[in-house]
């Protein structure tokens, strides 16, 4: 009997904002070591989708470690080194026992005080430890960065081709039947070729199935399916990780084939170009959105892509709220904050107490100043949920939600994903019982808000995940870029990597 091949897995991801004043930590990581992993199996993440192909062709896999963050600010320097060190000895206690190939899943926007591209250290660092022959293939978001040291180690790559994202599953699988073919035929010479586009892009137009951005990234999904690419995608980059190769880029793969793997990233990439005008944000000042919520009849989305969490902001914006109360707004209204302060103070004084207390600005103390309220303890929890989609867990430590006036507020007392219902609904309220609901991500799935609500307003108020990206203030990425610079050229140029 043959012995399967042993393939080495390994998952590290999290997606920072430079913006966001507090550095994450080693504590914000959730660590899987070994079997513990296969609590992924069946879920819909990328190693949940590559245990499945592993499986299916016959596989062995190995598992090592999985760690894995929320989005959050830059990752601390002693945070990332006992992370990177944990993650590294996991990996070399496996690498030297006859491994066939590697899956690692990443996300692509990870960035740490004194280490601004962690995923091409750890993609090098494995490259040292399994040799020049063993194939590493990675999945990636599309928000990801992925860089020319990430590129120089790995022999394939597949990248999600939905936002907002819902193929996490299939783009690991994606990954793990690109390294079958790589372990199983040594004949095939991946050739990856990449075009940098200098522009940061944002807003409705790249939600994938009506956006622009949608449909170039279809382009490269039928390269896929086709089998003209072995791998291709569209990665915009997570705007607010401010590393020396944040930009957009087209990412062709190929069996041994330069030309068409250049072909086919510099069309795309010229597809790409004009249209980064349309891939911006679309706002409304705070003003005119209430004033025009006041005037319509049914519920409102009022979007805060500013102080989206998800994207790595701070979640302790109360603008809105001030914004809401400031104008006298009386319909009933729901809304999200972190403030560990806030919700320990509602667990002290317990249900249906009336606290007196503030709200937000504890985090990012620049932006936002704290709300003064006195507001009575409707609820108490212990924070925990999962995911509507992902069916992941979220915890966000004791939470509470607070009442008054015309208002309800799910205060948590740490910075979690809140691009779903799934905050609302563990606190036993529903979003359609309310009049305008405040939703901190740029976007959700259609049935969660729009479906039902008459407007989303995507309101322009400041945070560290701004989509008015030129307020931002990036320092570190490439200059020029859009629409940071005015008058960038771009003249589609692909290098191609190939080992
Ligand atoms: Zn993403």
């Amino acid at each position: 009997m043959s012995k399967k091949p042993r393939i080495l897995v390994a998952e590290c991801m999290q997606e920072i904002s430079s913006f966001n004043p507090l550095q994450s930590e080693y504590a914000n990581f959730h660590i899987e070591h070994g079997a513990q992993m296969l609590v992924q199996k069946g879920i819909n993440t990328g190693l949940g989708g590559a245990l499945a192909v592993f499986d299916e062709v016959g596989f062995e896999p190995v598992l090592t470690i999985s760690a894995r963050a929320g989005s959050a600010g830059l990752l601390s320097r002693p945070g990332w080194n006992r992370l990177m060190g944990e993650v590294m000895e996991a990996i070399a206690a496996e690498a030297g026992s006859g491994i066939a190939g590697v899956y690692f899943s990443m996300h692509g926007a990870m960035g740490a005080d004194g280490e601004l591209d962690p995923e091409g250290y750890l993609l090098a660092e494995i490259r040292k430890l399994v040799g020049p022959d063993v194939p590493i293939v990675i999945s990636l978001d599309l928000h990801g960065i992925l860089t020319e040291r990430m590129l120089r180690q790995i022999d394939g790559l597949a990248i999600y081709h939905t936002y907002p994202h819902v193929d996490f599953a299939s783009t690991g699988a994606r990954a793990a039947r690109v390294l079958h073919r790589l372990v199983t035929d040594k004949r095939v010479k991946p050739t990856i070729a990449r075009v940098t586009i200098p522009a940061l892009v944002r807003g409705d137009e790249l939600i994938t199935k009506t956006g622009c951005y949608g449909s170039l990234v279809r382009e490269a999904r039928r390269l896929e399916l086709e089998g003209t690419a072995m791998s291709a995608g569209i990665m915009i980059g997570n705007p607010f990780t401010d590393v020396p190769e944040l930009c957009c880029q087209v990412i062709v793969a190929t069996d041994n084939d330069a030309d068409l793997a250049q072909a086919e990233a510099v069309r795309l990439a010229q597809e790409f170009w004009p249209l980064r005008h349309r891939m911006q944000g679309k706002f409304s000042s705070l003003e005119r959105a209430i004033a025009q919520a006041r005037s319509i009849p049914g519920p409102v989305i009022f979007t805060d892509a500013a102080d989206a969490t998800s994207s790595g902001a701070t979640g302790d914006s109360n603008l809105i709220l001030r914004g809401l109360q400031q104008a006298g707004y009386t319909k009933k209204v729901l809304a999200q904050i972190v403030d560990a302060d806030a919700a320990a103070a509602a667990h002290q004084a317990g249900v249906g107490a009336t606290v007196q207390l503030t709200l937000g600005g504890g985090i990012d103390p620049a932006r936002f100043t704290p709300m003064p309220v006195t507001a009575r303890v409707q609820l108490l929890s212990d924070g925990r949920a999962r995911l509507e989609t992902m069916k992941i867990g979220l915890d966000a430590g004791p939470t509470a939600v607070l009442t008054w006036d015309n208002v309800t507020v799910v205060v948590f007392s740490k910075t979690l994903s809140l691009f779903d219902r799934a905050m609302y609904f563990a606190n036993g309220l529903d979003p359609r019982d309310f009049d305008l609901i405040v939703v901190k991500s740029p976007h959700t799935e259609h049935h969660m808000y729009e479906a039902w609500a008459d407007c989303n307003f995507n309101v322009d108020v400041p945070g560290a995940t701004s989509a008015n990206l030129p307020t931002l203030g990036h320092t570190i990425c490439a200059r020029p870029i859009y629409p940071l610079d005015a008058d960038v050229a771009f003249a589609p140029r692909a290098t191609v990597y190939s080992r």
